[in-house]
């Protein structure tokens, strides 16, 4: 994968790509802390700048729903869109309700080429919605 994006393979990247991989929406402190499980001497920079190329290199998807920190995660490339818990910033994928690349259409593109559209799912997820309707 690395190689595929012309990137040079190294220990911290390997290691921050499979923690991307194995904890979808993880924070950055949280990719520290998978990240230490294999190498404990990282840095912090040394996380911070593979996250950056990564994401940069389109390996990863960086997201920031309004009012969070940045999220990671390695499913890239499908447009697909998320939902965000309101009480606990639980993270989840949704995907494309009408296909590929639904909302690419705009009312008006104001001579834009568009490429991409964020849409982002805003309620309480099913925990934060139990404890409230209790
Ligand atoms: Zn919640
Ligand atoms: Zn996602």
């Amino acid at each position: 994968m690395l190689r595929a994006a012309a990137l040079r393979v190294t220990r911290p990247r390997l290691a921050v790509l499979g923690a991307v991989h194995a904890h979808p929406h993880a924070d950055t402190d949280s990719i520290i802390g998978a990240v230490r499980n294999d190498l404990p001497e990282v840095s912090h920079q040394a996380v911070y700048d593979s996250l950056h190329t990564l994401t940069a290199a389109g390996l990863v998807r960086r997201i920031q729903p309004l009012g969070s920190v940045a999220r990671y995660e390695s499913r890239v490339g499908d447009n697909h869109h998320h939902v965000v818990c309101r009480s606990c910033g639980a993270i989840a994928d949704v995907d494309c309700a009408v296909g590929h690349a639904p909302c690419l259409t705009a009312s008006d593109d104001h001579g834009f080429v568009i490429d991409e559209a964020e849409v982002i799912y805003w309620g309480l997820c099913s925990d934060c919605s139990a404890v409230r309707s209790s």
